[in-house]
């Protein structure tokens, strides 16, 4: 639609961020814009309309979509912390980064059998969303869906956690 592609136009994208070579999609333009939000939020729910009770955000960015989505959609969000942030954390996943490992963490706040749509900003080589997927598994939960504002490809990241519902592809 219009709306969708004004709103891919409004990603901006910075070389050498956050270190030389890297070229970063920054979402916040995207955000910040009342319609481009809408039709990016509407296009993030519309393959898993009523198939889905929570919505989960991975931080930091993943939060600003996972609470335009739970609104939108009707339904609870839960948070996906950086390890340390919880106070009551009840499963931890670790995983690669480029340099070193990672550790994200959830609480147990939702019942078992819940469906959840796990949600991010960009999918790059999938190792956040994947913990994610694993993160949900170990809780009791199911992952309804896994969806992405954009998707970097070429870095293999729908490999490592299957398909993704991605509004944008680079
Ligand atoms: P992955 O684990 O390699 O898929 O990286 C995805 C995570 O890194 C997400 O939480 C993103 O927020 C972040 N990320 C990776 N590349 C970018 C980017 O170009 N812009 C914004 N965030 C990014």
């Amino acid at each position: 639609s219009e709306a969708l592609a004004r709103a891919e136009s409004l990603i901006a994208t910075i070389p050498d961020f956050p270190e030389p070579g890297i070229l970063f999609r920054d979402i916040s333009p995207l955000m910040a814009d009342a319609a481009a939000l809408r039709a990016v939020v509407d296009a993030v729910i519309e393959p898993f309309a009523d198939a889905f009770d929570v919505v989960a955000g991975v931080e930091a960015r993943g939060f600003m979509l996972a609470g335009a989505v739970a609104i939108a959609a009707g339904v609870g969000m839960a948070p996906i912390r950086k390890a340390g942030k919880l106070p009551r954390p009840a499963a931890s996943v670790d995983y690669a980064l480029e340099y070193g490992t990672a550790s994200i963490e959830m609480s147990d706040d939702l019942p078992r059998g819940c469906r959840v749509l796990l949600v991010d900003d960009i999918l790059a080589t999938g190792g956040t969303l994947r913990a994610g997927q694993q993160l949900l598994a170990e809780l009791g939960l199911v992952c309804a869906g896994t969806a992405v504002i954009m998707e970097l490809d070429g870095l293999g990241g729908r490999d490592v956690c299957g398909p993704v519902h991605s509004v944008f592809r680079v």
